[in-house]
């Protein structure tokens, strides 16, 4: 087994024979008040608002993890045009949990809302598999990076080709990479604005929101995974780690980002 599996194995499963399994990450608890969170969720309708005031094809790339279902709840509960005026997709990589497809069936059933899904392309997808395996991607970043720009970046830009703002749920506190992350930025590679409404807020609040509005969420939440994306490329987190280290914990942390957000990483 090769040493990024048996990483997988250790964390995951948390049953070596003989070892105690490892505290994994649980959501934070929320310790401010209701009437600051209740605040900062009227800043978020109102940016929300504002978002769907200035542009007729804003796109709201959903990853369907927490943060990205507080963005869907309150785009899907907002004002008409607020939910007129977002659409939300999501990128099917073909490579992503069982749990986090799930997520897809559950907005239909709690929202009546389905949400876009874009995949890659067939062709690219099988020439890769053919040069470099099915798991290539760990090998290199270079191998890492093409398969997220076959199955992630692609599929985004199509995405966004009719699109004249995009939004995503990144936040500050998430990584070194998002640690400048302005709540409008401009997409230079796409001409368009790009939009972080979550930005300010911190994980305890995304948590805090989620419970208050029952939001339905990713089941892999509860199993130590605070932030997921493909099922190959993320792990479970131990308690106290940081909230990305599941995210391509082979690489260092200053290369982690996907492609879909190649603007916070410092050139
Ligand atoms: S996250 Fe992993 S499996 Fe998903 S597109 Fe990127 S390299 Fe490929």
């Amino acid at each position: 087994m090769s040493t990024v599996l048996s990483e997988i194995a250790v964390v995951e499963a948390g049953a070596v024979s003989g070892l105690r399994p490892p505290a994994l990450w649980v959501a934070p608890e929320y310790t401010g008040s209701i009437e600051a969170l209740a605040q900062k969720e009227r800043e978020l309708g109102e940016r929300l608002a504002g978002i769907a005031a200035r542009f007729f094809r804003a796109r709201f790339a959903s990853s369907l993890a927490a943060e990205d279902m507080v963005l869907t709840d309150a785009i899907l509960r907002g004002t008409e045009a607020v939910r007129a005026g977002i659409r939300v997709f999501t990128l099917q990589t073909g490579r992503l949990h069982a749990e986090t497809l799930a997520v897809l069936d559950k907005v239909q059933s709690h929202y009546g809302y389905s949400i876009e899904q874009f995949t890659p392309d067939a062709e690219a997808v099988e020439n890769y598999l053919k040069k470099n395996g099915l798991n290539g991607f760990y090998d290199s970043i270079d191998l890492r990076k093409e398969c997220c720009g076959i199955r992630k970046v692609e599929p985004l830009n199509r995405a966004l080709s009719h699109a004249d703002a995009w939004m995503t749920g990144q936040r500050r506190e998430q990584a070194v990479t998002r640690a400048e992350l302005p709540f409008e930025e401009m997409d230079e590679a796409r001409g368009i604005p790009k939009f972080n409404p979550l930005a300010d807020w911190s994980e305890a609040e995304v948590w805090a929101y989620l419970k208050r509005h029952n939001v339905p969420i990713n089941d892999l939440h509860a199993k130590g995974y605070p932030s997921i994306g493909c099922e190959p490329c993320t792990r479970a987190v131990r308690a106290g780690e940081d909230v990305r280290a599941g995210r391509w914990w082979w690489e260092s942390k200053d290369s982690k980002e996907c492609g879909l957000h190649e603007q916070n990483i410092k050139h």
